[in-house]
This record gives structure tokens, sequence and C-alpha cells, in this order.
């Protein structure tokens, strides 16, 4: 090890030991306690980095804020954590709406740069210093992705460094420097999508951009039932006229509105408030959103300055990306949801058994759901917030997420940033096809499975050659 951390300071200039704050995140899932981390402040350091690692086969956890709520940058134990927040270069090609960002670039950071040419993006609800480039790796989703789908939609192409070095970019700008689409060349791009880190670090990658349209409105609308406002979203999502519908369960209201202690929903207060976002650039075209959007909902839309009239504690939600401090910043400190994608013909019935599976666990049942890509698929999302210093509380949510993954496997819908806790559950309904080639593509790229070894592989199946197979680490997977 200490021939290892010279090395590393030879890379990077400076080795860290203060590892206890990489060895958690704000999730249920089980501390790993890394050996050591590093900063890359230039991309070339990656390649080192990954050839050095290969060789002593110690495994490298690729990370920037570790916000994703799902454990997924929680490190191998006794491996190295490579922090990338230090790579944050942006390069706008305006005419083609398309960004080159790196691993360190914020929400906010692209929106301030991307507002320089008259152009945005669409936001989750991260807080606004999380990385675009590691939300679009995990596939995540915002405003605009009814209209442009989940984040790996919006990928044009990378550029990555494999775990013996090799450098790869993909898309057209493979062929032309300009990163304008994904084909017409053979999908490398989705080699590295959805794997969490596992096939290769990613250095660069091409996000789309959009028009900022002259006018923009948002409008809520208090629904009675969850399944009103499902059935409003899918009405409306068809109709091309909306960026984005959300729908957002009670309790998220009442926390932002600062009520911490949330007793049975009172029935008559809505169970679900839709969001309808949309802009254009006349006040005509704006004029056909809106009449369309109250022609539909089952109660007069709310504009968002009018709310905020109402209830100014809102105003901090109001623009985005903002950091919703009702999660993050109370008193038990921990944040955990279960999200999938999946068939918007059954997401009522998905978000109805959710929400009695919260309540029966004595949680607020916040839903936080989508329908995406004009609604050719949608989003159930369930979020807990929970007392990470109690061990029963932990344990508890940790199988309520498990069931209610469970739930919405069997409803049809595929979890995203699929957790460690619900591994077992995905890969046992996995085609067996999918299943090899999948680890036929990492053994290819990453033979000695130093790359994130503990994403998408329960322990039974990594290789022998991997560190921690071969005994190089202890932690186990959370419900594995
Ligand atoms: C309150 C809250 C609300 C949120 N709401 C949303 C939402 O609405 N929609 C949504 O999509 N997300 C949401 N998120 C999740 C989150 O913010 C995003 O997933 C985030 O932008 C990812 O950035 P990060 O810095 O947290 O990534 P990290 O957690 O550091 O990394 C995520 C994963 O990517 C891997 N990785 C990181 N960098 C690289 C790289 N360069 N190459 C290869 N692999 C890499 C890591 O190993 C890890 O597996 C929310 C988070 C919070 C806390």
């Amino acid at each position: 090890m200490k021939d290892l951390r010279e090395r590393l300071e030879r890379i990077f200039g400076s080795v860290s030991s203060d590892v206890e704050p990489h060895a958690f995140d704000m999730t249920e899932n089980p501390p790993r306690r890394p050996a050591c981390v590093v900063r890359a402040t230039r991309a070339s350091q990656v390649p080192e980095l990954l050839r050095l690692a290969s060789e002593r086969r110690v495994p490298v956890t690729p990370k920037v804020t570790g916000q994703n709520v799902g454990g997924l940058a929680i490190p191998a134990e006794g491996g190295i954590v490579l922090d990338l927040s230090g790579l944050d270069a942006v390069e706008i090609d305006p005419v083609h709406m398309v960004a080159w960002i790196e691993p360190g670039v914020s929400w906010q950071g692209l929106k301030e740069e991307a507002g320089k040419h008259g152009l945005t993006l669409g936001f989750p609800l991260a807080p606004p210093d999380a990385s675009v480039l590691a939300c679009a790796l995990v596939d995540g989703l915002g405003t605009r992705s009814l209209a442009h789908g989940s984040y790996g939609d919006w990928v044009q192409g990378v550029e990555a460094c494999l775990a013996d070095g090799t450098r790869v970019v993909t898309g057209s700008a493979a062929v032309s420097g300009r990163p304008l689409s994904r084909g017409p060349l053979p999908d490398l791009t989705g080699i590295f999508l959805n794997w969490f880190g596992t096939t290769g670090v990613v250095l660069r990658l091409a996000f789309t951009l959009w028009p900022a349209r002259r006018f923009r409105r948002r409008s809520a609308i208090p629904c009675s039932r969850a399944e009103d406002g499902i059935a409003l979203m899918r009405a409306l999502a068809p109709t091309g006229l909306f960026d984005d519908l959300g729908g957002l369960g009670w309790p998220a209201a009442k926390w932002a509105l600062g009520v911490e202690e949330l007793g049975p929903r009172d029935p008559a207060e809505p169970e679900l408030y839709v969001i309808a976002d949309y802009g254009a650039d006349t006040e005509a075209e704006m004029e056909v959103r809106a009449a369309r959007l109250a022609e539909l909902a089952p109660s007069p839309p709310l504009p968002v300055e009018d709310l905020l009239r109402l209830a100014p504690d809102l105003a901090p939600f109001a623009e985005m990306p903002t950091r919703l401090g009702f999660l993050l910043d109370h008193e038990g400190g921990g944040l955990t949801w279960v999200g999938a994608y999946g068939p918007l013909d059954r997401m009522a019935e998905g978000a109805r058994r959710g929400i009695g599976m919260m309540e029966e666990a004595g949680r607020p049942p916040l839903v936080v759901t989508r329908p995406m890509r004009a609604g050719h698929f949608g989003i159930l999302r369930f979020i807990s917030r929970f007392d990470r210093g109690s061990e029963a509380e932990t344990a508890a949510v940790r199988d309520l997420n498990r069931r209610l993954g469970r739930m919405l496997l069997d409803c049809g819908y595929v979890p995203y940033k699929c957790p460690a806790t619900l591994l077992p559950d995905v890969m046992e309904r996995l085609d067996p096809g999918f299943r090899e080639v999948m680890e036929r593509v990492r053994r290819a790229l990453d033979p000695h499975g130093i790359l994130n070894p503990d994403r998408w592989r329960p322990p039974e199946d990594r290789p022998a050659s991997s560190p921690r197979a071969r005994g190089g680490g202890g932690g186990s997977d959370a419900g594995g």
C-alpha cells in the first residue's frame, strides 16, 4: 500500500486518507471504507490511475458529489475513490445546441453557461451542485423529460477511459469530432449508460440543450386523488403542448410549507399536485397551451406566481435547480427512494399500492410521478426521509424499499439507478442472455474487475479475478 500511495502521489500530487465522508451516503445502504481518495484536476490523470489500479487489482469508484440517492457511489471496501469534481470544463456548440461537459459540471453551472447562448436544459429536483454528467450516466430525469425523455436519451456521445487506460470517443464525434448524434454508427455510447462506472470512467459527455423560450409558465393543479392526477397527466402527455408534467404527493407540499409532523391526510386535502410546465415564443402559442390545460384539469390551474403570493414560503422551490431542504436538512438526515420506469397503463395501480404500503409502514406516502417522452413510459418514485442514526428505522426503510421495488417490478416497472437492495430481484427477472452479455462486456472492458466492482453484480457473480471476489474487501450488499 505504501508503494501504491507513492505512485498515486506522483500522479495526483496528494492522496487523502480522510475516507469517512466517502464511506456512506444519505441512504440506508451500509457504509464501506475505501483506503484513500484522489482528486483529479486533469483528465490525463485518469488513464494513469486506471492502469495502476488494474496492475494492482485495486477497486476504483468514480464519484462526483455522491447525491444519487441509491448508494451507487459508496466505494468498494479498501479501494480508491476517484473524485472527479475538479474536472468541470464546459464547451457549448450553440448552433447544434449541445454541450461537451466534464464530470464536475453542475446543474447550476450548466444553466449559467447555456443561458449565455440563449439555451436551457431540464432540471432534476437534485441539488444545484450535483453532477449533470453523472445524472445522465445513470439515466435520470427532470423537467422536459415529458418532451425529451430521460437524460440517457439526451446523451449524444462520450469520451471515456477504460480500465486499461484506453481512451474511446463514441457517437458522431468518433468520426467528425462533432458530438451531434449517437449514430449513425454502432451505439457504443450505451456501453457507458446505466452501468454506474463499471465499464469505464467518462471524461466528457455530449449533453443536449434546448432553446430558452420567451414565455414560460408553471401551474399547479391540485387533484383530490392520485388516480385523478395520473389520468390528467396521461390525457395531456400525448398533446405535445407541455415540456413537463409531474405529480407530487401531498407530504412534499406540507414539508415545503414547514409542517414537520405529518399526521394522516385530511380527506379534503389534495392527494397529488400536478405541475404543468410549458413555454413558447409567442403569447398566442402560450394561450393554446393554457386553454388545453384548463379544459382537461379537474380544478383551475394555479400559476406558480399566484401560488407564491398565497404561500411565499414556497419561493425557494420556484426556480430550478433548487435545493429541497425539507428532504435534505431534516433532523434524521436520511433520504432514500425507490424509483422505476414503466407503463402508464399501470401507473395508477402502482401509485395506489405504493401509497398504501408506505401508510401501512407508518411513513408519509410521498409519491413523485411523471409521464416521459410524450407518454411512451413514465416514472413512479416513492421517497422516504428517515433517521440514519436509528438502526431499526434504517432496517425498516430498507425492508420497505425492497417491498416497494418488488411491487413495482410486478407492475411492469424497471428500477432506475438500481440500488443494491433491489439487485437480486432485478437479476432474477433479467433475460439470461442479457445477463450473460452484460457479464461478457464487463469482462472484456475491465478484465480485473476493478471498476466500481460491487455495482450490477450480486456477490455470487463476481469473477474469480475481481478484487472483492478474491476476498479483497469486507462489507455486504444491502439485502443481497
Ligand atoms: C433531493 C434530491 C433530489 C433529486 N432529484 C432527482 C431527480 O428529480 N431526478 C434525477 O434524475 N435525479 C435526482 N437526484 C439524484 C442526483 O442528484 C443525480 O443522480 C445527480 O445529478 C448525480 O450526480 P452526483 O454528483 O450525485 O453523482 P454521483 O452520486 O457521484 O455518481 C453517480 C453514479 O455515477 C458514477 N459516476 C460518477 N461519475 C462518473 C464518471 N465520470 N464516469 C463513470 N461513472 C461515473 C458513480 O460511480 C455512481 O455510480 C436527486 C438527488 C437529491 C439529493
